[in-house]
């Protein structure tokens, strides 16, 4: 026989380490302003705007 694991792997570390394979991608959408996708309900990281109001300095305005 080849190697092999010195230990049984409990349910609980087994079961943790699956929690990783369902995760799901996160939603994006279009953002109003320049159309980049960007997540919902977050200012937008290109533009920097949010619902049509400036957030942070456009990054020309430095
Ligand atoms: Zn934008």
């Amino acid at each position: 026989m080849g190697a092999l694991p010195k230990r049984k792997i409990s349910k609980t570390r087994r079961d943790k380490r699956r929690t990783h394979h369902n995760i799901s991608v996160p939603t994006l959408i279009r953002c109003d302003n320049c159309g980049d996708m960007k997540l919902p309900h977050v200012m937008c990281p290109s533009c920097r705007q949010y619902r049509g109001r400036q957030i942070l300095p456009a990054f020309e305005e430095k």
